[in-house]
């Protein structure tokens, strides 16, 4: 308790085998859930806001649920504090990483928001995405109306998904 609890590396290699055993198994049901990605309301409203309030910096988070479905919204602290570059801090990402645990959910979402381009994943974004199964949700926060996208980025390809707010 409280202690040096293993290194980020060790936490990404945990939450993607967790990603893993929880993979969808139902017939019928992988090919439909696939490119679709359903987002509970309060969590839009929420990703929108904290974005809003991180500006200029870019802001981030995790999203939890399950079986394409963020339920829950954790606003996590930018480590780099910059308009250009997130980094979740990690520690912080191990205790939310456990809250997740403790709610019987999944990680199903990376957040973070772009102040001064489109909501589209930047190559840093593709060379740092570890998580295949995870969503990529961006909010684009550059002065006009916030945009809202999610892909999926596997092996450094990048395949936009469907959004549902319900
Ligand atoms: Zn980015």
């Amino acid at each position: 308790m409280g202690g040096q609890h293993g290194t980020a590396p060790q936490d990404f290699v945990e939450m993607n085998e967790t990603l893993t055993d929880t993979a969808p198994t139902a017939a019928g049901e992988t090919a439909t859930s696939e490119g679709v990605f359903t987002i509970a309301p309060q969590v839009r409203q929420a990703m929108i806001e904290h974005a809003l309030a991180e500006v200029p910096d870019e802001a981030c988070g995790l999203l939890a649920g399950g079986d394409g479905r963020a339920e829950r919204f954790f606003a996590m602290e930018n480590a780099d504090h910059s308009p250009m570059t997130f980094r979740l801090d990690p520690n912080e990402q191990l205790k939310v990483f456990n809250q997740i645990d403790d709610l019987g959910l999944d990680l199903v979402g990376i957040f973070h928001s772009h102040t001064h381009t489109e909501a589209y994943p930047s190559a840093t974004d593709r060379r740092l995405a570890f998580y295949p199964e995870a969503r990529y949700v961006l909010v684009s926060v550059d002065g006009s109306e916030p945009v809202l996208r999610a892909f999926t980025i596997r092996d450094g390809e990048v395949k936009e998904q469907e959004v549902r707010f319900e």
